[in-house]
């Protein structure tokens, strides 16, 4: 008889996994806690594949040979409990999918800027000419890449949650952009649970693996040097030069890999921001060691623009500039924006608060904020937070008020900057829907 494989969620990954799992002969089940989406469940009832919505039926569950779980089940929820006191392997997505594809695998994982690292690693890979393939966060599950696809390269997007299950998944080469405070209710609260679970990322690694890093991150070089690595380490740093690595030497960007070498002026990118010169450098190293001609590296990166909601100009009204960092959903992210924008800035923030702390953004409001505009359910936190700055602070509840008195209060030069620091799903469906909300206010002005 058929190996029954059960798959927990029914989201992007959870279908990818069962429609992949069902071609390869298994006995798929699917079970969503909550209710599955139309276009989802068409696909299932399309293929045959059994599933069930709004309940984990534990009888059907629990006699399951393997679990696929959906990276947004947390292991303290009962079903994981339960199958886990059973004793039944579960196993995440990507490391289901990694057993039918001999690509060579690019990962890249980070508290912030993965999938604009995926999109800039994907675009030179492909402007080369290679076999590639973009999956993970980002667009389609690997899964269901794999089953429609041969590629020779795949380049994914890995969340710490994707990272969670995985028992031989081994990136050819791996990308940790950064670690700082985030998600950290899934972990605890425990800052070292989460950084272990981006570090799998590295798990099956051997001396023939890369790992690309950044040396200005401290949690990563403190792990790093206390814990026995298997990879080759290629770090990158926009503070000091290295003999090998990615870093910054009068004005460019310079990949030195023994005698590989890439260099590409900064003014040349369309990318703006010290963050993304962090991105671009960890792709610019995995192209490197991919043996991608230097032309190739920067025609693709003379040519990409910011993704939409990552500090994504949007338009100028009599000489105020409209900035949507929707995307920005952690103070760090936001810091970036904040460091990068000229002032005078109105800046737009607040929303779902993860017990943020504001204070590594005290030196940049005080030099460039010119007024605060709080968008959320409940601002108290953010208020308590900034209102000893002596700035302007405007409470709104919708985003076309927001905008408004923005508007209002700016003069020509100023940069309106929706970069909130905080989730969007207190008064948004997401952040993708805020920061269209936010475009839409600004041509309504
Ligand atoms: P992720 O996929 O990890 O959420 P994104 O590329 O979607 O990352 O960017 C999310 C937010 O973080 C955006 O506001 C973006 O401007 C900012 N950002 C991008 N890269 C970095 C980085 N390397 N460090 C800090 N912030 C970044």
């Amino acid at each position: 008889m058929a190996e029954k494989i059960v798959i927990l969620g029914a989201g992007e990954s959870g279908i990818g996994a069962a429609l992949l799992a069902q071609s390869k002969n298994f006995n798929v089940f699917v079970s969503d806690i909550n209710l599955i989406k139309e276009n989802y469940k068409n696909i299932l009832i399309k293929n045959h594949i059994d599933f069930e919505e709004g309940k984990h039926s534990l009888d059907k569950i629990l006699k399951a040979d393997l679990i696929i779980k959906s990276p947004g089940i947390s292991n303290d929820s009962d079903v994981v409990k339960a199958i886990k006191e059973k004793g039944i392997k579960i196993v995440s997505e990507i490391e289901f999918a990694y057993k039918y594809t001999n690509a060579f695998i690019i990962a890249i994982t980070g508290s912030n800027g993965k999938t604009t690292t995926t999109h800039i690693t994907y675009t030179i890979l492909k402007k080369a000419g290679l076999n590639v393939g973009v999956a993970g966060n980002i667009g389609n599950s690997f899964a269901l890449s794999v089953l429609q696809n041969n590629y020779d390269y795949y380049v994914l997007e890995v969340s710490s949650f994707q990272l969670e299950d995985i028992f031989s998944f081994k990136p050819n080469i791996a990308i940790i952009l950064n670690i700082t405070q985030n998600h950290l209710n899934r972990y605890n609260y425990n800052f070292n649970e989460y950084v272990k679970a981006k570090f799998n990322i590295i798990k099956n690694q051997t001396s023939n693996d890369y790992l690309i890093y950044c040396k200005d991150d401290k949690t990563i070089t403190t792990y790093l040097n206390n814990n026995k690595i298997q990879s080759s380490l290629i770090p990158f740093s926009l503070t000091e030069k290295l003999d090998i690595g990615g870093f910054v030497e009068n004005d460019k960007l310079v990949v030195k890999l023994n005698k590989k070498i890439f260099t590409m002026y900064i003014n040349e990118l369309l990318l703006e921001g010290k963050h993304n010169q962090y991105n671009t450098l960890a792709a610019s190293i995995t192209a490197k060691l991919c043996d991608i001609r230097n032309q190739f590296i920067r025609d693709a990166l003379s040519g990409i623009t910011s993704l939409e909601h990552r500090m994504e100009r949007v338009m100028k009204i009599k000489g105020v500039e409209f900035v949507n960092d929707s995307k920005a959903t952690s103070v760090n992210a936001t810091w970036y924006a904040l460091e990068y924008f000229k002032p005078p800035i109105i800046w737009i923030a607040g929303g779902q608060d993860k017990g943020n702390d504001y204070s590594i953004l005290y030196e940049l409001i005080e030099k460039k904020v010119k007024a605060i505009i709080c968008l959320g359910k409940d601002n108290s936190r953010l208020i308590n937070a900034l209102k000893k700055f002596n700035k302007p602070i405007y409470e709104t509840k919708s985003m076309e008020e927001a905008v408004r008195i923005a508007y209002k209060i700016s003069s020509p030069g100023d940069t309106v900057l929706l970069s909130p620091a905080c989730a969007s799903f207190d008064l948004f469906e997401n952040f993708e829907d805020r920061g269209r909300r936010f475009k839409k206010a600004v041509r309504d002005i």
